[in-house]
């Protein structure tokens, strides 16, 4: 485990004077002060009340800047989680390449270019709120806004997913979410931002929430109301002279056949000319842009190494704010970092019916099976372990704690148990970014299989999790659809997160596909068998 520490001046000391102190906090609450490992008061910006200096950017190694996807643009305590992410984590063997760092390059000025604020955003605000279709023009900025759209690491999996998009279309990114997304989340782009301003009473922009499966702006009923034309030779063009102002592209899971054509060469090349494009989806898309003729020599070229393309587009966009950062790392501190390795537990249960009690059985069976924590008291000789489990439940919490809370020295923690889950909820989510982060600093993780919380955390810490089976959440009776024979868990074959409703549909052939067997770095998921994920095409490096 590498951990170094950033090159500290003394401004840097004050900063790790206040943090000693939080940690402090952090220990009287473990101690049992606080039925919640992670209280309010973790989170608040030290930096923002120490009036503390800046590092400069020359002092900024290139680990620092996680190996070029991080500019020196930003000044380091504004957000200290974007310089500080790598000393925390293992040294990164997978090096982003030289040509993803030139998209991101590109993708930046097109943001500073064309960001909220410029005149280019305010012209193509007006061609949207006038309603008329306008011709494109190459000069002009086009965008991409991002539907706020269920739990956080679903959010999290879609905005890198409309993050590629945007870069393969050239179009700017605007996130929905309000001021939500800026207390959990730092600016991704320098000198400009990626939140969605509010818009006008009249601007399609105004009422995201409406947009729907049933909206007549979205691509699949375009393409059913004679909106486009279709020639014989597969070309698609619009009925009306000029593009519309912009298009809804439903992409949520249980979207229909006709939306699913987003997927499709011919839909792309017509979608091209719409100045705004509104995405509402809650799942990784990225598997399915790889399997799009139009975008795959170019996505095969970001990333060599197909199964790191969500790796480096978190790192690069995710930066957790200086609350949320603080809270992270002074939890680390005093729970976790004293320990040789850290066992990282991520309990998420879908089915209301099924019983705890099943759960962590199959849980301990994954352990005990795949040896992930030593069944005896370590002695000298051993690594010392510690275990966090993160969970809205603490019941799993206390029965981990009483089967290992006796044999390993560092310890059983749970930084916070929700109970449920809430929505709208800022400081809910910051836990829930959190505890991502918390086990993201892991060296060995169990998740929950269909979790898109565990993906995150799996693919920041750079980690093939054992993932635990889990029953259909659609099923009356939780076994249904159960193997009765399957492991308690299965290794996932990549760190990448899984797509689990992609569109089978081969557009030039109009017949389905075995997505298994498009290419041979796109797979079936452990978890979901209908859904696909990138995976290294030879043996796997993580
Ligand atoms: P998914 O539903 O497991 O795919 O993950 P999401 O992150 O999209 O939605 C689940 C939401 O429930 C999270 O965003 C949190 O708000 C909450 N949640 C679920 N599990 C945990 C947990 O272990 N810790 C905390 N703090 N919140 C959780």
């Amino acid at each position: 485990m590498w951990r170094r520490r950033p090159s500290w001046g003394c401004a840097t000391r004050r900063a790790l004077l206040a943090a000693a102190l939080a940690a402090a906090v952090v220990v009287l609450y473990a101690a049992g002060g606080s039925p919640n490992g992670m209280p309010a008061s973790l989170f608040f910006d030290d930096d923002a009340q120490a009036g503390l200096e800046d590092i400069p950017a020359s002092n900024l190694t290139a680990d620092h800047l996680l190996d070029g996807l991080l500019t020196t643009e930003f000044s380091y305590r504004s957000c200290r989680s974007r310089y500080e992410f790598a000393g925390y984590h293992k040294k990164s063997l997978h090096k982003p390449s030289p040509y993803l760092l030139a998209k991101l390059r590109n993708q930046e000025a097109l943001q500073k270019r064309c960001g909220p604020g410029t005149a280019a955003h305010k012209k193509a605000l007006r061609q949207l709120d006038s309603g008329e279709g306008v011709a494109h023009d190459d000069a002009d900025c086009r965008y991409l806004v991002y539907i706020n759209y269920r739990g956080l690491g679903n959010r999290m999996l879609a905005i890198a997913s409309a993050f590629l998009y945007a870069v393969l279309t050239e179009r700017v990114l605007l996130v929905d979410g309000g001021k939500e997304v800026a207390d959990l989340f730092c600016e991704p782009f320098p000198g400009t931002t990626w939140l969605l301003p509010r818009a006008g009473w009249r601007s399609p922009l105004r009422r995201l929430v409406g947009y729907d499966g049933g909206s007549k702006e979205s691509l699949g009923n375009m393409l059913q109301s004679g909106a486009v034309v279709v020639s014989a030779d597969g070309n698609a063009s619009w009925s009306s002279p000029q593009p519309p102002p912009y298009v809804y592209l439903h992409l949520a899971g249980g979207y229909g056949f006709h939306d699913k054509l987003f997927f499709c060469g011919a839909h792309q090349r017509l979608l091209r000319g719409v100045p705004w494009l509104l995405m509402r989806t809650d799942n990784y898309i990225v598997p399915g842009l790889f399997l799009m003729s139009p975008f795959r020599g170019e996505l095969e070229a970001m990333f060599p190494e197909k199964d790191a393309a969500f790796y480096h587009l978190g790192r690069y966009l995710f930066h957790p704010t200086n609350a949320v950062w603080h809270a992270v790392t002074s939890y680390y501190r005093s729970t976790l970092a004293a320990a040789d390795r850290r066992v990282g537990i991520q309990i998420r249960v879908f089915h209301k019916k099924q019983p705890p009690q099943r759960v962590l059985d199959q849980l301990l069976s994954c352990v005990r099976d795949e040896k992930l924590i030593p069944e005896t008291i370590a002695g000298n000789d051993t690594l010392s372990h510690a275990i966090m489990v993160t969970s809205l439940s603490s019941w799993y919490y206390e029965r981990i704690k009483g089967e290992y809370g006796g044999r390993v020295a560092g310890g059983v923690h749970q930084p916070s148990h929700e109970g449920r889950q809430r929505w709208e909820d800022t400081a809910h989510n910051m836990r829930a970014l959190s505890e991502m982060y918390l086990l993201s600093m892991c060296d060995v993780l169990v998740t929950s299989g269909y979790s898109t919380f565990g993906y995150v955390a799996q693919v920041l810490a750079g980690l093939r999790p054992w993932v635990m089976a889990r029953p259909p959440m659609w099923a009356d009776d939780w076994t249904e659809g159960l193997d009765p024979q399957a492991l308690p868990c299965q290794r996932a074959a990549s760190i990448e997160p899984c797509f689990h409703s992609p569109s089978a549909y081969n557009c030039a052939t109009g017949r389905d596909v075995d997505l298994d067997k498009v290419t041979p770095y796109i797979r079936r998921c452990v978890d979901v068998s209908c859904g696909i994920k990138l995976v290294n095409e030879s043996s796997s490096q993580w």
